[in-house]
């Protein structure tokens, strides 16, 4: 299999012998793992990157697993399966509410993490992936962006921008929602970043293509329509 079309899956998991026996396992069925033990960095590591699934761990220094899964949702649908102690009932509850797509109770069998993580996968690739709206096109796995056929270069954040704008079309997202979005809860400069970054946006389609694509909504923040 092409390496680039491995499914990517993020284990968040500061136990480094079930961290490392997951790896193993899971590099074994063919996916590729980044591996975090810590709380704050892999939802630094979530937000940031494009994971098929996330196998999350409750118990985490810095930030628990819970509170991960929470900020995460604000932005992101990747899958997500927690993984919780024998006793830790409630963090099931609370995890599947704040919506956990699954769950696992330690220790588990491999092989039914396994079914689970096929499952989910699958079940995300379905119709996920590509966002059209009229001639422009994000393809959110490839990370490329056209317009009218035409490929669009852009750089990191401004892909991030338009990929969230194009979720969230016909829906006008404010300022501090698309720097907590795109930049992260813990940005603590100006929103004035945003304005620089639609501009930027709008030089490399509006302004080429001869189009209204990101519209300014005074006073409220920005839509595509
Ligand atoms: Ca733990």
């Amino acid at each position: 299999m092409n390496a680039s079309l491995k499914k990517h899956i993020l284990i968040v998991e500061d136990e480094a012998a079930i961290s490392r026996f997951l790896q193993l396992e899971l590099e074994h069925e063919n996916y590729d793992c980044s591996v975090c033990a810590d709380g704050r960095e892999a939802l630094g590591l979530a937000l940031e990157r494009n994971f098929d699934l996330i196998i999350l761990d409750v118990m985490l220094p810095s930030l628990n697993g819970i509170e991960v899964l929470r900020r995460l949702r604000q932005t992101k649908q990747t899958p997500v399966i927690i993984l919780t102690a024998r006793d830790q009932v409630v963090d099931k509850v609370t995890g599947l509410d704040i919506g956990a797509d699954d769950y696992m109770t330690k220790p588990f069998a491999i092989e039914e993490l396994l079914a689970r993580i096929r499952l989910h996968t699958k079940r995300a690739q379905s119709g996920a992936g590509a966002l059209t709206c009229g001639k422009l096109s994000v393809n959110t796995d490839a990370r490329v962006a056209a317009y009218d056929g035409h490929p669009i270069d852009l750089t990191k954040k401004e892909f991030d921008l338009l990929e969230y704008l194009m979720n969230n079309r016909n829906i006008v997202v404010n300022r501090e929602k698309l720097l907590d979005a795109v930049w992260g809860f813990d940005f603590y400069g100006s929103t004035n970043v945003v304005d620089v970054y639609v501009r930027y946006l709008r030089s490399k389609i509006d302004d080429v293509y001869g189009v209204t694509v990101i519209e300014t909504v005074r006073g409220a923040g920005y839509v595509i329509r």
